[in-house]
């Protein structure tokens, strides 16, 4: 009997990757491409035929039964439409798993990459066997998604979850999203390392400036240096870890989660700011929420693709329920007003 596995495409604004993920999440073959990302939707669905050529050709033979698709939102899971990824050049309302259904013969997946990755790491990850889990990403930005009694949390439009604005202070840089005080604005990668900047200045000898060979010093750099013992960092790291109590915090309270799965650049730091993100939960977090576990995810970079494999390997029904699309998915409401 042949083999059953997913052809997974993971459409990143920087690279673009596929694999073949087998029903274990095994990836049996793997490809990627910097994505063209400015050249529009029609060479980078070209691209994605192509990278799905190579990886069939590495593994050839398997049954595929579908094709999962993560990519960056805003997106409508249910109708497959990309509505306008910020990262994406021309994608206006795509309907990317239609197209895609056409070219490739196989039915297929849309999903917002951050819930891909939540999927990812609740079937094959560190969230393996909850039947409830938050997925908090924390790097450039912070995005994440969550599983709530076994399926992913869609809300409407599918935006639901849209963790790393969440307002946690009234205070602090303005977020890409123009307001003050999102989390993403205050415990971001880029945060961190904004405020390590702050602290120091290139050629003073700082560890930090050290690390970063004197140019801009980045959240990275704050986890390495604070494993070195340095007291400047491993204070900043403290600072984090609080920011990121507080949001957890908040996640706690809002889905009550078996477990709190954390990844992204900065989750290498994890360990270190432990105590103080669970003195912050202690502290903030009424008791019935506060002894969930804060986990590090488990499968890095692959966390996506093996949970965009997911969406077809383990189909909940709501793949034959996706709607066909119309020419006004999002209705201009002017024309209504204007007849
Ligand atoms: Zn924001």
């Amino acid at each position: 009997m042949r083999i059953e596995a997913a052809l997974a495409i993971d459409l990143g604004g920087t690279e673009l990757r596929a694999a073949l993920v087998d029903r274990d999440g095994k990836i049996l073959a793997f490809a990627a491409v910097p994505t063209q990302a400015q050249a529009g939707p029609n060479v980078v669905i070209g691209q994605i035929e192509a990278l799905a050529a190579t990886v069939h050709a590495e593994a050839p033979g398997l049954a595929i039964v579908g094709v999962g698709v993560g990519a960056p939102g805003p997106l409508d899971p249910l109708a497959g439409i990309a509505v306008g990824p910020p990262t994406l050049a021309g994608w206006q309302d795509v309907p990317l798993a239609d197209i895609l259904e056409r070219r490739l013969g196989l039915p297929v997946r849309l999903e917002n990459d951050a819930n891909a990755a939540a999927l990812g790491e609740w079937r094959f990850g560190a969230g393996h066997g909850a039947r409830s889990l938050v997925f908090v990403t924390v790097s450039t930005g912070i995005g994440g998604g969550v599983v709530a009694d076994g399926r992913i949390l869609h809300g409407r439009r599918g935006l639901a979850a849209e963790i790393g604005h969440m307002t946690i202070t009234n205070e602090g840089e303005r977020c890409v999203c123009g307001v003050v005080g999102c989390f993403e604005a205050i415990a971001s990668g880029t945060a961190l390392g904004r405020r390590a900047n702050a602290a120091t200045s290139p050629l003073d000898g700082s560890t930090l400036r050290r690390l970063s060979a004197n140019a801009e010093v980045t959240g990275r750099h704050v986890v390495e240096a604070a494993r070195l013992q340095d007291d400047l960092a491993v204070a900043l790291l403290e600072e984090e870890a609080r920011w990121l109590g507080v949001g957890f915090t908040n996640l706690l309270h809002l889905y009550s989660p078996d477990v709190l799965v954390v990844g992204g650049g900065i989750a290498n730091g994890l360990d270190l700011m432990a105590p103080v993100i669970e003195a912050t939960i202690r502290l903030r977090a009424m008791r019935a929420y506060r002894d969930v576990p804060v986990v590090q995810a488990q499968l890095g970079r692959h966390a996506g693709l093996v949970g965009a494999a997911s969406l077809v390997l383990f189909d909940d029904g709501s793949l034959a329920a996706r709607m066909p699309v119309g020419p006004s998915t999002f209705p201009d409401t002017r024309r209504d007003f204007n007849g």
